[in-house]
């Protein structure tokens, strides 16, 4: 059976043709799929009968299944998706005033190992099939009652979620051209963020396969700190990964890259950190975004107190550097970045490496 979730447009032109089947059908079907929240074939009524039939066969609409739901009393809204053998991952929806945000998970669990990151510390355990990538999208506007033809619900995608996108490049670039497909959820290019840690060779092929706005991990101006902080550092350093962030902006959708920045207490927040950091901004167009820091157990850091990081912001926005602090939300329900499965781990009183296993929070 394939899950047509799995196929992007030209993947689903392409699985059409090898079945004698017009690109317009493909197209027809991805609007049922994803405008329309449709899983039953049946419904597609301006499908030929014949095509029903076939598709009934050899073919299944599959979407992740969500197996918690909470809802924080600041409207964040958190789900836990089932995606198999055990494994679970979560989705979070941020509304605002001018936009809902849908931050989506990449991978179960991480490999990259970040210090300060919680999925970090759970360890990798697979990546995401595309499917279950843009199922995530799809199932947030089935639950939050998105209209086929209505407002937008969710406005905006960040991944932002569990894993490290860059490093499930392919199912990541299938789903993200379904956010970007005019057939499917018609979303722009700079409403689409991807996060990463610096990957610098996929950041390249980023840009040349879907140019979406690009925020970089920064979270330590130096090498010395980064390479601790970030260990990814160690083989892509901040000499390259700048570079990558210059090549970057030659098709980027905006004018900057958005460096993430946690701010962590006597350990990036000094002044020192802000005179580098205000030279990387020399030699980047960028912007900051300041998160404080979302503690979890054991962490061994702390979040830098808010005189500080108002300090920190102001001091570069006054050398004309845009610097925003992100506001934490949804961290009642544990679904702050940097705390997801972080929590459900703390209660069982296990520190194995592991994702969230289903038996446990169901
Ligand atoms: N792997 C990608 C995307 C997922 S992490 C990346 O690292 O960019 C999304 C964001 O949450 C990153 O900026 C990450 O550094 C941040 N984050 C991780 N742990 C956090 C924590 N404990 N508190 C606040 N933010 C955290
Ligand atoms: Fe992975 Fe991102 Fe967490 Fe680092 S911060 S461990 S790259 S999810």
């Amino acid at each position: 059976m394939q899950n047509l979730l799995d196929l992007d447009a030209d993947a689903l032109i392409a699985w059409f043709a090898e079945r004698g089947e017009k690109p317009f059908r493909a197209r027809q079907i991805l609007r049922w799929i994803h405008r329309f929240g449709e899983t039953d074939f049946d419904a597609m009524t301006d499908v030929a009968k014949s095509l029903r039939a076939l598709l009934k066969e050899t073919a299944c609409i599959q979407p992740p299944v969500p197996i918690r739901d909470n809802l924080s009393t600041d409207g964040t809204r958190k789900w836990l998706m089932d995606v198999g053998n055990g494994n679970a991952v979560e989705t979070v929806f941020i509304p605002e005033a001018t936009r809902g945000t849908l931050c989506v998970s990449s991978q179960a669990g991480c490999a990259l190992d970040c210090a300060f990151c919680s999925t970090g510390k759970q360890g990798f355990n697979r990546n995401l099939s595309a499917a279950e990538i843009i199922g995530q999208l799809w199932l947030a506007n089935r639950l939050l009652g998105a209209e086929p033809n209505g407002e937008r619900i969710i406005s905006n995608v960040v991944m932002m979620g569990m894993g490290e996108p860059l490093a499930n490049f392919d199912s990541v670039v299938s789903a993200l051209k379904l956010m970007l497909d005019d057939h499917a959820y018609g979303l722009s290019r700079r409403r689409v963020t991807v996060s990463t840690s610096g990957i610098v060779p996929a950041m390249d092929r980023l840009r040349d396969e879907c140019p979406v706005a690009l925020a970089v991990s920064l979270h330590a101006p130096n090498d010395a700190l980064r390479d601790k902080l970030v260990p990814i550092n160690q083989k892509y350093p901040l000499k390259d990964l700048l570079a990558a962030c210059n090549r970057y902006l030659d098709k980027a959708p905006r004018d900057f890259i958005t460096f993430e920045y946690i701010m962590l207490e006597g350990v990036n927040d000094g002044d020192e950190h802000i005179r580098q950091l205000i030279d990387i901004a020399r030699e980047v167009p960028c912007k900051y975004n300041l998160i404080p820091f979302n503690p979890f157990p054991d962490s061994g850091f702390h979040r830098s107190s808010g005189p500080v990081v108002r300090r920190f912001s102001q001091l570069l926005n006054e050398a004309g550097i845009v610097t925003t602090t992100r506001k934490t939300r949804g961290d009642d329900v544990d679904a702050a970045c940097g705390q997801l499965a972080g929590q459900v781990k703390d209660k069982t009183r296990r520190t194995q490496k592991r994702v969230v296993p289903i038996q446990e929070v169901l």
